[in-house]
């Protein structure tokens, strides 16, 4: 059975009033006084308020979590609003750090809110963590994630781990002390582009609030002690199926930053270990912006316009006078393309429109070829505004 991570510290008394709002905990022989105590002396970091962060702040705040750290640089946006349900209609446009602690503030006036406005990087990450017990990590992309697990481990925090994708989602407790890390999981990351996002593959709304309560749950068992932890453990959750499974994790011994003989004593470059630093190498993707394509199409120029989304996403918003070419088709169809005249690749974000040109230049193609820049939601923002932004 687990020990608390906090057992060492100093314990307040409780108020009246606490016991009132935590009487249902106290009740619970595994958690009592002296485990909401705990919850009272406890830090807890929360990384990204989007659809993890938002369960794991209202239910750390509800439990009476004393002190919870949130960062985020971003803004509220409509389509957070499916999933991210700390933020409401209202708050689009306002700092989600700014959003959240409104909300944690009403649920708990208890709870003691401090707000990072800004991107997690290797410079701040340090000296962010360091003040906290434990780290919730909520973000959506692999450079924060190997971030958040090398400054865990280097600061010696457990880090509560989650991730969604579209219907599916994963969960862990990497404690290093304890077991294997992120990086004992998942030595390297994929390829940058390879793995959609949820911005460009959806998410169920629903997912977040599943896998963001199950980290929020292993978080009050780390404060609390007792219970068994995710730590040496991977849920896999399947929500269209309804399936949980789960897979035994080992340390690495060889693992670069907790095994045997580390590697990594400090932070890195997570942008270039990512991938996502331009190569040299790799010839640059011509492009070309929304008012740009709609001025050369005004100008009646000859344009082969291709649209690389999948059919459902079509039914959403049809770009116009596109011809639908699914990007896995891409090279086989290259005989359809006019090399005399110039190609523009559209999708949703303008990520993945440039796959299409580089299947097309690896396939041989010699026409010019132009990745519409934002995608057709910039089509959307920029030229015909009668269109929905998705
Ligand atoms: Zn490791």
């Amino acid at each position: 059975m687990a020990e608390s991570v906090i057992k060492e510290r100093t314990l307040t008394d409780l108020t009246n009033e606490e016991i009132g709002r935590y009487s249902r905990h106290l009740l619970l022989a595994e958690v009592g006084i002296e485990g909401q105590k705990r919850l009272k002396a406890s830090r807890v970091l929360i990384v990204g308020t989007g659809g993890l962060g938002a369960p794991l702040a209202l239910y750390l705040a509800a439990a009476g979590v004393g002190k919870l750290g949130i960062v985020d640089f971003d803004f509220v946006e409509e389509s957070n609003l499916q999933r991210q349900v700390i933020h409401g209609t209202r708050d689009v446009g306002r700092p989600k750090v700014a959003s959240a602690k409104d909300r944690i503030k009403s649920i708990n006036p208890y709870c003691d809110v401090v707000i990072y406005n800004t991107m997690l990087s290797s410079e701040n990450a340090l000296d962010i963590l360091k003040d906290y017990d434990v780290v919730a990590d909520g973000t959506d992309n692999y450079q924060t994630r190997y971030l958040v697990n090398d400054a865990c481990v280097l600061l010696g925090i457990p880090n509560v781990y989650g991730s969604i994708f579209q219907f599916e989602g994963q969960a862990s407790v990497f404690y290093a002390k304890e077991g294997p890390c992120y990086r004992c999981l998942y030595p390297e990351p994929p390829p940058p582009g390879l793995v959609p996002s949820c911005a460009e593959g959806g998410v169920v709304g629903v997912l977040p609030g599943i896998v963001g309560t199950i980290q929020a749950n292993e978080v009050i068992k780390l404060i609390v002690g007792g219970g068994d932890s995710l730590t040496g453990r991977l849920l896999l959750f399947d929500s269209w199926k309804m399936k949980f499974r789960e897979l035994k994790l080992d340390k690495d011994p060889q693992c670069p930053i907790c095994g045997k003989e580390p590697t990594i004593h400090e932070l890195i470059d997570y942008e270039q270990f990512c991938g996502l630093k331009k190569s040299t190498t790799e010839e640059p993707v011509e492009t070309i912006t929304a008012t740009e394509l709609k001025q050369r199409l005004d100008e009646n120029e000859p344009i082969q316009i291709i649209d690389t989304r999948e059919p459902h996403e079509r039914a959403i918003v049809k770009f116009p006078e596109a011809k639908a070419i699914p990007l896995g088709q891409m090279a086989r169809r290259i005989d359809e393309f006019d090399p005399a005249i110039d190609a523009v690749f559209i999708c949703k974000i303008g990520q993945r429109s440039i796959f299409a040109i580089r299947a097309l230049r690896e396939a041989g193609y010699t026409g010019r070829l132009l990745n519409l820049k934002d995608g057709i939601n910039a089509w959307a923002r920029e030229v015909d505004t009668s269109l929905p932004v998705y």
